[in-house]
């Protein structure tokens, strides 16, 4: 792999299996608290994104399974769990 990889390459060398349900959803009525707004500046894949009427939507696939939305948005904001058995991501090249 060349070091000059960007992150989108590096990232798209990744595999996600998705499963029957998302395993993290937006709270129901919580896509304008403001700390949903710190997972658009924090998730590494760039799944969050404020739109026009300022509301945070997310897409699940593609999902890294960091946790770091969790950290900085809180459990009150997210429903956030790990897919099931032999859903998600498999990293590829560490
Ligand atoms: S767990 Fe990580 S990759 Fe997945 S949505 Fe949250 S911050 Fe993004």
């Amino acid at each position: 792999m060349s070091m000059t990889m960007g992150l989108k390459a590096k990232l798209g060398l990744d595999v996600f299996k998705p499963g029957k349900e998302a395993h993290i959803k937006i709270k129901p009525g919580m896509e304008k608290d403001p700390r949903l707004k710190r997972a658009v500046l924090v998730c590494p894949a760039g799944l969050y994104s404020e739109n026009k009427a300022g509301e945070i939507e997310f897409t699940v696939d593609g999902c890294l399974e960091c946790g770091t939305c969790r950290i900085a948005c809180g459990t009150e904001v997210l429903d956030w769990g790990y897919p099931e058995g032999d859903t998600g991501v498999q990293y590829r090249f560490g």
